[in-house]
């Protein structure tokens, strides 16, 4: 093992770049060389490529987004794109390769890795939704991002005594939402792991107006329906008028928090270190605390459950 690469593809998250610094460093601290491959399996295909140097990944763990930029691939989902990206590497001298993103990035990596070629993932990804971590790089800083705005949102709630409806994303999976809703205050949460009732929503704001409350904030992950929609239902259900919000691609921006640029720094190291160890088509993660190895499938394979406690958590303060 003498020379790896690395590159970030999918939805850029926050703590990429860190990432990318850790692996740099580290594999240098071990005595390897790094290639860096740019736009991810695009830039592999292209041959897009250049060397990393520790000096190179110096003053970009603040930056949000990802030096090595991302993309996404059609011709690498076909096996013709992974045959020719597998015969990159091997044109490039490139012995293993780390690879930072989402479960989608992943399943490109064991494409790879079921062709005989030595891959590590670092799970990078504001949507959390994958198994062998108990968090993904970046999902804190969105969480966080989305919080700002939600408290922000919520002074004009009450002020004005409005009910608001706030669009997060999570296409597949309610962790930002769920996550957002109980560190804001949310009195509902709509995520794509649990029926949605309408009639159930107008009457908790019924009897939360009773009560006295004259505002109320509703999270809703966009894999639902969107916070429009919601707005249409509840006007029909329950004449409610509503105001939306759609935080949309600002949760995916900003500098890393403290926690992700640690987790990132903590899981770009790990990556490197399995490398060294001789793992391969293995995931690094890191849980209750410590940086774990698991086979990259597993990633999507099994099933990361949404914290049924924090869903009774929405419903219990949120009266
Ligand atoms: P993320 O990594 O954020 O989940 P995507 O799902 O868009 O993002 O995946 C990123 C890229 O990974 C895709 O554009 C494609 O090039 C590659 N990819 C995804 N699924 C596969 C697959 N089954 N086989 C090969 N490559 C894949």
């Amino acid at each position: 093992m003498k020379r790896i690469g690395v590159l970030t593809s999918g939805g850029d998250a926050p703590g990429m770049n860190p990432a990318i610094r850790a692996v740099v460093r580290t594999a240098i601290f071990k005595g390897l060389d790094v290639i860096g491959i740019r736009r991810g399996y695009e830039g592999l295909l292209d041959g897009d490529v250049m060397p990393m140097t520790a000096s190179s990944v110096g003053g970009i763990i603040h930056r949000g987004g990802t030096i090595l930029r991302t993309a996404r691939c059609e011709r690498f989902t076909k096996p013709e794109g992974v045959r020719e990206g597998l015969a990159r590497l091997k044109e490039y001298d490139i012995d293993a390769l780390v690879v930072i993103g989402g479960d989608g990035s992943f399943r490109g990596a064991y494409e790879l890795h079921k062709l005989g070629y030595p891959v590590v993932g670092v799970p990078g990804t504001i949507d959390n939704d994958m198994a062998g971590t108990d968090c993904t790089i970046g999902f804190d800083t969105a969480c966080n991002t989305a919080l700002d705005c939600i408290q922000k949102l919520r002074d004009t709630a009450s002020s004005h005594e409005r009910l608001f409806l706030v669009e997060v994303m999570g296409r597949h999976a309610g962790f930002l939402a769920l996550e957002a809703a109980v560190a804001a205050g949310a009195e509902y949460v709509l995520v794509p792991e649990r029926k949605f009732d309408i009639e159930d929503l107008c009457k908790k704001l019924n009897y939360a107006h009773k009560r006295g409350k004259h505002h109320s904030l509703i999270i809703v992950a966009e894999g639902v329906m969107t916070a429009a929609d919601l707005s249409a239902q509840l006007k029909d259900t329950g004449g409610y008028d509503a105001r939306i919000i759609v935080l949309g691609h600002i949760q995916r921006g900003g500098s890393p928090s403290s926690f992700d640029a640690v987790l990132a720094s903590r899981l770009g190291g790990g990556a490197v270190e399995a490398v060294v160890r001789g793992e391969a088509g293995v995931m690094v993660g890191r849980t209750s605390g410590n940086i774990v190895t698991s086979p990259i499938q597993c990633s999507w394979e099994n099933k990361k459950d949404l914290d049924e406690d924090m869903m009774e958590l929405v419903e219990i303060l949120g009266i």
